[in-house]
């Protein structure tokens, strides 16, 4: 796994950006809001807390460990983590990246079979026309 890869896929994918930054600590992706903002009464007087480990997996480089920062509010004290929620669903390991390719996959799949539909009339309109 390159870092390369993960900045590639990630400029690939611009609108998650805005939720949240991708970095690096010794190899590690690591994810961490770009404006930190607590999701219960809306401030932004928030620290950094631990780190949450997860297996995300990645169309082009699979399975791969990230760590996700957890916040700790000061005004009410509440902890929430980095929202991944425009990458990856909170109950599924799978990116959205790679769900909504795995559909691209198949419209165009079906896309071609309505093209080869269209052919095949094609050529059959041409050999009864002769
Ligand atoms: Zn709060």
């Amino acid at each position: 796994m390159s870092d390369f890869c993960f900045v590639k896929l990630f400029k690939s994918c611009q609108k998650v950006f805005k939720s949240f930054d991708l970095s690096f600590k010794k190899d590690v992706p690591y994810f961490k809001l770009s404006v930190a903002r607590c999701p219960y009464c809306g401030t932004h007087h928030v620290v950094k807390y631990v780190f949450t480990s997860r297996t995300l997996v990645f169309k082009e480089i699979g399975k791969t460990r990230v760590k996700v920062q957890r916040y700790v509010c000061k005004r009410c004290g509440k902890t929430f983590q980095t929202d991944l929620t425009s990458l990856v669903d909170k109950n599924s390991n799978f990116t959205n990246e790679l769900k909504s390719e795995s559909e691209h996959l198949i419209s165009d799949y079906l896309g071609s079979l309505k093209n080869v539909c269209k052919s095949f009339k094609k050529f059959f309109g041409i050999s009864v026309s002769h």
